[in-house]
């Protein structure tokens, strides 16, 4: 089978997008196919085979209707009102086996109206980037967009005054719709689309709500959100860009740019070279999420009443309770990572005691929740080999021991992975892809595909970088 395309977004939102066609690449070449995820998407051998055209933009797919979509969004916390696909096409939606819409979008394939003094293009490096990091949140159990190719062009892309290889990734999402759509409607005052964008969102993503429930919407979207950073914050993932266009109303992980796993708990950690603020920063992006969700209130606020004070007030009083949802959504990640039997008050302080053991001491954060899974079977050394100082961790265990459950060692490495995309990892593979070798990509691929699997032979993915490894920083 191939791509069962339809095109709502061309159809029913007029005024949020261009119809723009992909470059044509001039030699491309497949580097990378995701074959599970296309017989899940019910694509066929059929699609294999006109991967490196198709997914280039070489040629245009049957059905596909290709778009830039418009948006706009805060970056860093300035309002730009028109951002908008400036180097990415939607082909369309492909309909699945089982009636799901998937949109399936081409990023590095050629300027757009959107460009401005953009390219429109992408290095190999970033779009491998995404598809390893993505497909990494995938198998951890996060929400996440995927990946579902990366070919590369035969274009030379210029990055900093160095000459790469271009590439393009071909992403796979629950859809687009970014509270940067809606505020890119909102700033012009399109009410009428607005409101066409809201309706098209809940028929998306909400069914059961009714067309027209903006608090609903917003109710909705703010839960999947405070659980996708709470699994984050599980998992030491810093976004690195957490703008309102990169924000999904699907819930899901999306824009995979300077993103990257911390190693040593540090709250501050920030990757990104352009955060320099640490806005983005590990421990802030909860905060985040509610200054973002905010933005997202003030799209849909003049629905949530009909009066306008009382409008105002139930948006305070949403905005007020976003904390306390994403400790709630937070408490039962770090239940489900610590094996706690049940439900206790307590549990929350258990979990922030443990981080307060772990502050100022480096611990690998992955490696720290892994070996609970060796403490849990009364083997401590491996775990407080981790710090440099393991008096309060030792001092918290015992208190974690009264609330394991009796299968804890199964349940603690079902949560916790053995293996992330570690930076040394992944900055190696890219490398040596760059370079034309996609050989360590491969092997990194296949072990953050099984995260939470054994340890054993496959040691050199489970460990931390070496010292000389030295700061990571990453690019977008
Ligand atoms: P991002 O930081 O990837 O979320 O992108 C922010 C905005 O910049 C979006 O409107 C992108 O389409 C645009 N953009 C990023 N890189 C390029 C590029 N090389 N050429 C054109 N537009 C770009
Ligand atoms: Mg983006
Ligand atoms: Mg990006």
């Amino acid at each position: 089978m191939t791509f069962r395309f339809d095109n709502s977004w061309a159809r029913d939102l007029p005024g949020s997008f261009l119809r723009q066609v992909p470059d044509r690449a001039p030699l491309p070449e497949l580097l990378v196919f995701n074959r599970p995820l296309a017989i899940d998407l019910g694509l066929g051998p059929e699609v294999e085979a006109q991967a490196a055209a198709w997914f280039s933009g070489a040629e245009v797919p049957p059905g596909a209707e290709p778009l830039a979509l418009a948006y706009a969004g805060h970056q860093f916390g300035g309002f730009s009102p028109q951002l908008g696909d400036g180097r990415a096409h939607l082909l369309g939606e492909h309909i699945g086996p089982d009636g799901r819409r998937w949109d399936i979008q081409l990023k590095g394939s050629g300027r757009t109206p959107f460009s401005r003094g953009g390219d429109g293009k992408a290095a190999v490096g970033p779009m491998l980037r995404e598809y390893l990091i993505s497909e990494a949140m995938a198998a951890l159990g996060i929400p996440t967009t995927r990946s579902l190719a990366v070919v590369a062009t035969g274009e030379t892309v210029w990055r900093d005054g160095m000459a790469l290889p271009g590439a393009v990734v071909a992403r796979v999402a629950a859809s687009h719709i970014r509270v940067g759509s809606f505020q890119f409607l909102a700033a012009r005052g399109e009410d009428a689309k607005l409101r066409a964008l809201l309706d098209y969102t809940i028929a998306r993503h909400f069914p059961d709500l009714a067309p027209g429930d903006a608090l609903g919407l917003f109710d909705a979207v703010a839960v999947r959100q405070a659980r996708l950073i709470a699994e984050w914050m599980g998992v030491g993932f810093i976004h690195g860009v957490m703008n309102t266009d990169n924000m999904a109303l699907s819930g899901e992980t999306i824009d995979y740019g300077p993103c990257a796993f911390m190693e040593g708990y540090a709250p501050g950690t920030v990757f990104s070279s352009i955060d320099r603020q640490g806005r983005y920063a590990y421990a802030n992006q909860p905060l985040i999420l509610g200054w973002n969700l905010a933005r997202l209130a003030e799209c849909l606020v003049s629905w949530f009443d009909a009066d306008e004070e009382t409008a105002v007030a139930i948006a305070n009083q949403r905005l007020g309770a976003i904390a306390g949802l994403y400790r709630a959504e937070w408490v039962a990640v770090m239940r489900r990572k610590l094996a706690l039997e049940g439900e206790e008050d307590g549990d929350g302080a258990l979990a922030d005691d443990l981080l307060a053991a772990m502050a100022g001491q480096g611990a690998d954060w992955t490696l720290t929740f892994r070996r609970l899974a060796h403490a849990a079977e009364r083997e401590e050394a491996p775990l407080t080999g981790l710090f440099t100082d393991a008096a309060a961790l030792r001092a918290w265990l015992p208190r974690w021991r009264t609330r394991l459950s009796p299968d804890a060692a199964v349940r603690l490495r079902a949560a916790n992975p053995a293996v992330i995309p570690r930076n040394h990892l992944v900055e190696e593979a890219l490398t040596a892809a760059t370079a034309g070798d996609m050989e360590p990509f491969a092997a990194l691929l296949a072990e953050v595909q099984r995260p939470f699997a054994p340890e054993a032979g496959r040691e050199r993915f489970t460990l931390p970088a070496p010292t000389g490894f030295g700061p990571y920083v990453t690019f977008c």
